[in-house]
């Protein structure tokens, strides 16, 4: 269970060089039914705006202002999935969001639905929660002393529904000790204290940052196991500072090659090397012939090595080699095209005849420990990552 609760803010924050955010592997993809049961009434009472946002009769019914914030909130996750995930994420993360009562609603989403999104007239001191279970319960309370404003409400649940898509709280011990120096980045979505009092006006709505996309991006790309919440793989997500951002203001062009490979794997070390081509390597094209390298999982009885290959142009840009269609496929270059090796401690795999240009290949190491698994992020600088051209020319030596 990941709570959220209120907090005056942080006294100051000297010296937090990195921001860290887990994402955890608690669904098989990103295709999630997402169930809505509306609150009957938006605000009840608010000091300033006194009952019902000022008597307003929208606020009793399917209208009124909970619902709305509600269903921005969900939707500013997909906004922040365009906007700064990969092409695999943006390919991978498509929700179906349904209000009860007001949408027609499928009887196989009514009885499973994967997160189930409801409200609670009053939790006590805790703003909202998440239970990771199934299906995974986004719960936001509606008052603390006052009622949830529009921008309280939208505030928790982004933070309750990212805990469901996987993601924990931003900050040092998991973002639970609020006198920690690591809590902020004081205003993300994630951070686990809210440091807006409740029902005050003028309360911004939060952004969802490059940090939590990022975490995401382990959740959804980890090695599902089908086994316990929380106790699969994912990846702890470390990020400095200067490379952070959010869909509000945008983050540094170079923000992934800022932030260093992510690497927590449930708690087993998964690695790959490619030996050949060796990186900054100049072959002439006829001779290139396969890519082979080394790999290793601690304690794993076995484990698969995947290889992406991508051809990058003058600007930058990578395409990455799909052996099914025969073609290069335009993606970014996060988002490599993954193949299997033959072998694993020593593998190597054949994916054809390309022509002069530069390329790139990357491996990872999926592995499965009893009910766990690991799955090797990409690390742009790592030895799991070698770039190398293929010339027209016979090379001279
Ligand atoms: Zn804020």
């Amino acid at each position: 269970m990941w709570a959220l609760f209120p907090s005056a803010p942080a006294a100051s924050e000297p010296g937090v060089d990195f921001y860290e955010l887990d994402g955890l592997a608690d669904w098989p993809d990103g295709t999630l039914n997402v169930l809505i049961v509306p609150p009957e009434h938006g605000p009840i009472y608010n000091s300033d705006t006194g009952a019902l946002s000022g008597g307003n009769p929208k606020e009793v019914g399917i209208n009124n202002t909970y619902i709305a914030a509600i269903e921005a909130a969900i939707g500013a996750w997909d906004v922040a999935v365009q906007q700064l995930g990969t092409d695999w994420l943006s390919d991978s993360y498509k929700p179906s969001v349904y209000v009860l009562g007001r949408d027609e609603v499928p009887t196989e989403i009514l009885t499973k639905p994967d997160i189930l999104v409801i409200t609670d007239e009053n939790e006590g001191p805790v703003l909202g929660t998440a239970y990771r279970l199934f299906p995974c319960v986004v719960r936001m309370s509606r008052m603390e002393l006052f009622s949830f404003s529009y921008a309280d409400m939208y505030n928790v649940t982004a933070q309750e529904y990212g805990h469901c898509l996987g993601l924990g709280h931003i900050g040092g011990q998991g973002g639970t000790d609020p006198t920690s120096d690591l809590k902020e980045p004081e205003h993300d979505v994630m951070n686990g204290f809210n440091t807006h009092p409740i029902g005050a006006k003028g309360t911004h709505l939060h952004c969802i940052s490059n940090l939590d996309i990022l975490a995401l991006e382990q959740a959804l790309g980890a090695h599902y196991t089908g086994y316990f919440w929380g106790v699969g793989p994912g990846g702890n997500v470390v990020m400095p500072a200067a490379a952070y951002g959010d869909t509000c203001v945008a983050p540094p062009a170079n923000w992934r090659e800022m932030t260093p490979p992510t690497a927590d794997y449930g708690g087993y070390p998964v690695d790959s090397v490619i030996q050949s081509p060796s990186r900054g390597a100049v072959i002439p094209a006829s001779h290139f012939k396969r890519i082979a390298g080394t790999g290793e999982a601690f304690e794993a009885e076995r484990f698969d090595v995947e290889i992406g290959l991508a051809r990058i142009d003058w600007d930058g840009s990578c395409h990455w080699w799909d052996q099914a269609s025969q073609t290069f496929l335009d993606r970014d270059c996060y988002s490599p095209v993954w193949h299997t090796a033959s072998g694993s401690t020593a593998w190597r795999i054949s994916l054809g005849s390309f022509k002069a240009g530069h390329y790139r290949a990357v491996s990872r190491v999926l592995a499965s420990h009893g009910s766990e698994a690991g799955s090797e992020a990409c690390c742009w600088d790592a030895p799991n990552v070698a770039d190398f051209e293929l010339t027209k020319q016979r090379s001279r030596s």
